[in-house]
């Protein structure tokens, strides 16, 4: 078992308490704001109540599975200390690139990564086909995880495209209600002070809704472009510095439904949606271990 350094992260732990609070605040407007005093004499209050609650069970199954996840592709450390000596003076002569196989050294965590793994300055570890550090799962997005990263966004951009539809039509059927003299669910009984309370939620929650909802969208297409065209953003930028030096990493072509698979496993596509393990992607057939076969 790793050691989670990365959970030391101060940014990372704020970030972890504000999804969860944000989870925890929609479900409070949603059921005691707009479901109950709207919907609790309709058949629809369990429907809306039982969905929306559904998705937000998927998203915090998925956010604890991206932040928990027991490997996300941390490259494991040597059981015992190597000696890199002659390895680190043959390497600075080498190109960046390191070993013929793609392996190389990474002088911070002293050991040999594999092909398409990173180092992270916030773990301070390498990561299989590191995408990025995300704060929001205090976590990196690596190999073994990136599925639950990608189910994250997709219940988040859910969950908010869901509260804004059911906060914009309640919020229209009240004030029509209101301004037709009844059958706005029981307004007359409200005081001024309590409808303030009330819109007061309706646009907070709106709002966080709207920002949350671009935002996952903006990472979740960024996410599967990263897939489709088989780089990190890692790669894409190393891809464009050594563009001049014909340095890139070699790309074989895939089918596009072969690079999902995998990220979201090889089962049904049905699966997908579900914070459930995968088969461990061999990427390009390579069988990771802590120390490669090098001629040391
Ligand atoms: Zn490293
Ligand atoms: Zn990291």
């Amino acid at each position: 078992m790793e050691s989670p350094r990365c959970r030391k992260d101060p940014c990372g732990f704020i970030c972890l308490i504000l999804t969860y609070l944000g989870v925890v605040y929609a479900d409070y407007v949603v059921v005691q704001h707009v479901l109950i005093p709207v919907y609790s004499d309709s058949f629809w209050f369990s429907i809306h109540g039982a969905v929306f609650n559904l998705i937000l069970v998927m998203l915090l199954a998925c956010h604890l599975k991206a932040v928990f996840s027991e490997d996300h592709g941390m490259v494991p450390l040597p059981v015992a200390a190597i000696d890199f000596s002659d390895l680190r003076s043959q390497s600075s002569r080498k190109n960046d690139r390191g070993s013929s196989e793609g392996w190389r050294l990474c002088n911070r965590c002293e050991t040999y990564t594999p092909p398409r793994a990173h180092h992270c300055r916030v773990c301070q570890r390498c990561i299989r086909r590191m995408d990025h550090h995300c704060p929001w799962i205090n976590n990196c997005v690596g190999e073994l995880n990136q599925k639950y990263f990608i189910q994250f966004l997709f219940y988040t951009g859910l969950a908010s495209l869901y509260c804004i539809a059911l906060l914009v039509s309640t919020w229209v059927w009240r004030f029509r209600g209101e301004r037709g003299g009844g059958g706005g669910g029981g307004e007359e009984s409200e005081t001024t002070s309590n409808k303030h309370f009330i819109i007061g939620h309706y646009i907070i929650l709106l709002v966080v809704c709207v920002l949350f909802g671009v935002f996952v969208t903006v990472i979740f297409y960024d996410q599967m472009v990263s897939i489709i065209s088989d780089e990190t953003p890692i790669e894409q930028l190393r891809s464009r510095l050594t563009k001049d030096k014909g340095a890139s990493r070699p790309r074989p072509h895939k089918p596009t439904l072969a690079l999902l698979r995998e990220v979201f496993g090889r089962g049904s596509v049905l699966l997908w949606l579900l914070p459930l393990r995968s088969n461990p992607p061999m990427a390009e057939g390579v069988i990771y271990s802590a120390l490669p076969d090098y001629d040391v």
